[in-house]
């Protein structure tokens, strides 16, 4: 049983962390952190409904799964011992946990429900199940070189597709046809839609993840287009934000702020730079500009085999930023019944600075 590379080396990362993490065996069960250690494909229909977990100790690793994905666990995840749990998940536990002398498992806290831990704990006579933290979520944040050329791929997918619909946006469309357009396009690609596509036009750009209405698109309205692709399991995650006919002057002012917003944080984002420096940096530029109240979400987020994942670029975390970490830059500005601006780039961040992911930085000059 040889896992794959690259999952090989990050399951030995992870095998090397488990001592100091203090646990002598992990339960991974969140689907991005599955795929990232083993290769195995499936999406969990809901956080009820598991497609399986991995359960890694320091020498072996487990993927336990039902009848029903047996076969695609064999062939996705050749360094795994698949088990199939016909009785749940805590049963199988008892019965393989023993017999590895496994004393103390953790467990994903902020995935696992609380009755899959309850059922955990009663089913587990003499080994305690301990609540674990982003383990494998901070090994997924700082990419290797196929990781970035997949997501560079989703990237080049995304960027095709909103071109394209910016070429064909027109008074009278709907929102919901021009989401249509979108997913339809990343499905004849060979891609899906990473998350739900936002079309917000006119006064719906003004909530930052307003859902796609069956309002008409107009000239002299803003239109925010937010949209990622996910292809072989990398996401991406773009925005741009349109205007139909000749651009009004509040239009230009709230848009070149925005940009001047986006670009500091560009210029400035390195490694080594705090999380919530690197949000300021775009922040400062919309608060001296009188906008400050206007930018209410953080400046962005890692993009991954998740379209939200490690690192947040939040005012709220000091976390210093990786050289490998991608994420987004997107800063906004939100005015209620008037409209909003976003603009969103992807980056990945360097020694010495970031790289602007993608073909094409589109933005308007104004
Ligand atoms: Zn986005
Ligand atoms: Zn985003």
């Amino acid at each position: 049983l040889r896992p794959n590379p690259p999952q090989a080396g990050r399951l030995a990362l992870l095998q090397a962390r488990l001592a100091d993490e203090g646990v002598d065996a992990l339960l991974v069960s969140r689907p991005e952190n599955r795929r990232y250690l083993s290769g195995f494909q499936a999406d969990d229909a809901a956080l009820s409904e598991s497609s399986g977990h991995l359960l890694v100790t320091a020498e072996k690793a487990f993927l336990l799964t039902d009848f029903r994905y047996q076969e695609e666990a064999a062939e996705e995840a050749p360094g795994f011992e698949v088990r199939v749990y016909p009785k749940g998940l805590a049963d199988l536990l008892a019965e393989i946990l023993p017999g590895e002398g496994i004393k103390r498992l953790g467990f994903e806290s902020d995935y696992l429900v609380h009755d899959a831990v309850i059922r955990l704990t009663r089913a587990l006579d003499g080994i305690e199940a301990l609540p674990t933290l982003e383990i494998v979520s901070d090994l997924r944040a700082v990419k290797d070189d196929q990781e970035v050329e997949a997501i560079e791929a989703s990237l080049a997918v995304i960027e095709e597709v909103v071109d394209g619909l910016m070429a064909r946006l027109e008074p009278g469309m709907t929102e919901r046809e021009a989401a249509w357009w979108v997913a339809e396009s990343l499905w004849k690609r060979g891609a899906d839609e990473a998350f739900e596509t936002i079309i917000a036009s006119g006064p719906n750009a003004a909530k930052p993840h307003a859902r796609p209405s069956d309002r008409r698109l107009k000239e002299g309205e803003t239109i925010i287009i937010d949209a990622g692709a996910r292809l072989d399991g990398y996401c991406s995650d773009i925005t741009r934000t349109a205007w139909l006919g000749p651009p009004s002057e509040k239009f230009k002012q709230v848009y070149a702020i925005v940009r001047r917003a986006q670009l500091a944080a560009i210029e400035g984002i390195r490694a080594g730079l705090a999380a919530n420096r690197a949000d300021a940096l775009a922040r400062e530029v919309i608060e001296a500009a009188g906008f400050g109240q206007a930018f209410g979400h953080s400046l962005g987020h890692g993009v991954g085999l998740a379209a939200h994942e490690a690192p947040s670029l939040s005012s709220l975390k000091a976390t210093p930023l990786t050289a490998g970490n991608i994420t987004t830059i997107e800063p906004g500005i939100y005015l209620p019944g008037w409209g909003g601006v976003r603009l969103e780039v992807m980056s990945l961040v360097t020694e010495d600075g970031c790289r602007v992911l993608g073909g094409l930085e589109r933005f308007y000059n104004f």
